[in-house]
């Protein structure tokens, strides 16, 4: 008996049944997690937490992904939306120190859906990833991580998709990590992606920043720089010239990998930009 039956049979009570959970972010690994357990775990319920401020692009993705499982993917809402918590908030926009949004709109839903049921929930953390982790401290859900425990790397991720004919979500050709639109951990060139990809998105994530005249006090999106100041024509052309460095530096260093990996695996100096994994995988 494997050990995922063993525990099986420790949490399962006559009054609830054991379940199997898998969340789907939008990204490649969650979207291949899924194919690659569709027929090893038949039971498998799908969920995306739906913050309501995703990508088009993933909408779109999910929805071909939903076809190609054969299964509903259950759409978790948020009871209230981002713009309630900002309020509950004072205005503080959510940062890599002040996480609030992951909790309230993706964590929340997700606790809900799970009740108090013993529940094994999938994580999409590769075995070439060197990250923890699971946020839920509840004791009735315990994380599993197929991935890793076959050894699938991002090389592996990348095949399961293209054998499957999914392919990789369309926004990956100008952001790496799925997320809402105004996510804070996007580069700067993603802002500029967003920009040109999704204008109206962009002036809504613009509409979100304020500048207290009074108190002198920020609340943008990046610590540094407002939108306004990023979209400004010599700034945009400078990240676009830091990016465009590191693609070329990172080309010489191995010239036969793909440019979704390059962009991908290139290290941004400006900030900490590791998501939380609900939201990114
Ligand atoms: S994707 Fe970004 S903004 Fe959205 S909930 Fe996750 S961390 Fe927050």
């Amino acid at each position: 008996m494997s050990d995922r039956e063993n525990h099986q049979n420790d949490v399962a009570s006559p009054t609830h049944r054991v379940r199997h959970v898998l969340g789907l972010s939008g990204g490649k690994d969650s979207a291949a997690l899924a194919l690659f357990m569709r027929d090893r775990v038949p039971e498998m319920e799908y969920f995306f937490c739906d913050t309501g401020y995703e990508l088009p692009e993933t909408y779109e993705y999910i929805e071909r992904l939903e076809a190609f499982l054969g299964k509903p993917i259950v759409r978790l809402n948020p009871t209230r939306d981002f713009d309630h918590w900002l309020k509950v908030y004072n205005g503080y926009l959510p940062s890599q120190r002040m996480r609030w949004c992951t909790r309230m709109l993706k964590l929340k839903p997700f606790e809900e859906f799970v009740g108090d049921d013993p529940t094994f929930t999938y994580i999409a953390i590769r075995a070439d990833e060197d990250r923890d982790g699971y946020l839920s401290t509840k004791p009735n859900i315990t994380p599993v991580y197929p991935f890793r425990d076959h050894g699938i790397t991002k090389e592996d991720v990348m095949r399961i998709l293209h054998e499957h004919g999914l392919g990789l979500p369309s926004y990956y050709s100008w952001r790496t990590r799925s997320g809402c639109y105004f996510c804070f951990f996007q580069r700067k060139i993603e802002w500029l992606g967003l920009k040109q990809h999704h204008p109206e998105l962009f002036e809504r994530a613009k509409l979100y920043e304020k500048v207290d005249e009074e108190t002198g006090a920020r609340y943008t999106w990046s610590q540094d720089e407002s939108l306004n100041e990023l979209e400004r024509p010599e700034r945009a052309a400078e990240i676009v010239r830091k990016h465009e460095l590191e693609i070329a530096k990172a080309r010489c260093r191995n010239p036969s990998e793909r440019l979704f990996h390059i962009f991908s695996d290139s290290v941004d100096d400006e900030q900490d930009l590791r998501p939380c994994l609900i939201c990114d995988l």
